[in-house]
């Protein structure tokens, strides 16, 4: 089930009056075609039918996997997302977050069958290097994917003013140390949708390190 709602929009271009169908929400079994639109950053464009004008539409959004007990909510900055934990999603994992790049991202990371919070110990420790081998002070990393071959954990980097990504791998051993902090923390993601980033990373490896 997927849930629409048709709102009427004038394009800011042409200033031609059309409908546009907003999702509220997937279910990504019932509805594959729409998560692959998700995983190629398509699922939120819109299209000027006059005059081709083109926009990336914001608005809050619940993809649901019921097959990996998996709610995400993506609450894009000054939106309220209007999402309960309700009974039907007692048991499953939650995740917050912000915009299309992280939600795609949760899903692969879920989808690869990896733990979120020990992924973005792993990102910390890769952009730590990234910006000391780049001289960068700022870049932006998102988990792709498991490579097939070496089983490392490869990274798309966002790099200043660069559109297209570059692309880093980690060793899974990287991974298998960032879970042994998290064993040695008992440290899980917080109840309810977690917000789980760079953020409560940095945290989780300050409290590490002082112990
Ligand atoms: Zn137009």
């Amino acid at each position: 089930m997927s849930t629409e709602i048709v709102k009427d929009i004038v394009c800011p271009q042409c200033g031609e009056p059309q409908k546009y169908r907003i999702l509220a929400g997937i279910n990504a079994v019932e509805n594959p075609e729409l998560k692959e639109k998700i995983l190629d950053e398509t699922l939120f464009d819109w299209r000027c039918d006059r005059c081709n004008y083109f926009a990336a539409m914001v608005y809050p959004f619940l993809y649901t996997d019921p097959e990996k007990q998996l709610v995400i909510s993506m609450c894009p900055a000054g939106t309220d997302s209007a999402v309960e934990p309700t009974e039907a999603i007692r048991g499953y994992t939650k995740r917050s977050v912000k915009n299309l790049a992280e939600l795609k991202e949760k899903i692969l990371i879920f989808d690869a069958g990896c733990d979120d919070l020990a992924v973005e110990l792993v990102k910390n420790a890769l952009c730590a290097i990234l910006q000391k081998s780049y001289k960068v002070s700022r870049l932006h990393a998102y988990f792709s994917r498991i490579l097939p071959d070496t089983g490392e954990l490869e990274f798309a980097i966002f790099l200043p003013r660069q559109p297209k990504p570059v692309y880093h791998s980690t060793r899974m051993e990287v991974y298998k140390q960032s879970q042994e902090v998290l064993r040695t923390l008992d440290a899980k993601a917080p109840e309810g949708f977690a917000v789980v980033d760079t953020r409560l990373a940095r945290k989780l490896l300050t409290e590490y390190q002082n112990i």
